[in-house]
């Protein structure tokens, strides 16, 4: 099992559902997100494109934030998902430092949070909260050593990049372009 997710680009709308879902799921404090949009213009002109991502966590196959903390908390779980122990985190906010991709936040109760790929769901056999309310179908969750699933598919026919490449982190976060 290698949990994974993919955005597809040229579907998002940037409508913050997936945002606002997390956000109720995953009990997120008023203030903070484990999820957010970004809209971002490329291209030169007048060959321009908006290019909407869905961003979170990049559940990285190496991962800075787990090096990095000494106490534990952030582990790598089933199926390669990242996650946090609130009851082993003392704040100390290394993992913040090291993540390139600003994925994480300090919780209200003072332990660091961020995106958990919704394990308590995914394990069960239910989407992500976000993927199960996107109204354009365009956030596809699954596992990449199943070569029938629908995210192992995509991968093989659509153009796709990740996050910040060079900095080795091997996000398992993809985004079809
Ligand atoms: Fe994009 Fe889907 Fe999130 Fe809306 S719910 S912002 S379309 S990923
Ligand atoms: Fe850790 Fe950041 Fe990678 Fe998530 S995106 S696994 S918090 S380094």
């Amino acid at each position: 099992m290698r949990y994974a997710m993919a955005i597809d680009t040229k579907k998002c709308v940037g409508c913050s559902d997936c945002v606002v879902a997390c956000q109720t799921e995953n009990f997120v404090p008023i203030g903070s997100s484990r999820d957010w949009i970004v809209e971002e213009v490329n291209g030169r002109f007048p060959k321009l494109r908006m290019e909407i991502r869905s961003e979170r966590c990049n559940h990285c196959k190496n991962a800075p934030c787990v090096r990095t903390c000494p106490t534990g908390s952030s582990h790598y779980s089933d199926g390669g998902i990242i996650l946090t122990i609130p009851e082993k985190c003392i704040g100390c906010g290394a993992c913040v430092i090291s993540c390139p991709y600003d994925a994480r936040y300090r919780h209200t109760e003072g332990y660091i949070d961020k995106c958990s790929f919704c394990h308590h769901r995914v394990t069960q056999g239910l989407p992500t909260a976000c993927e199960a309310v996107c109204p354009t179908y365009c956030i596809i969750f699954g596992d990449l050593n199943d070569p029938e699933s629908e995210i192992s598919k995509v991968l093989q026919t659509r153009e796709y990049k990740t996050l910040i490449p060079h900095a080795g982190t091997e996000p398992q976060h993809f985004f079809l372009i």
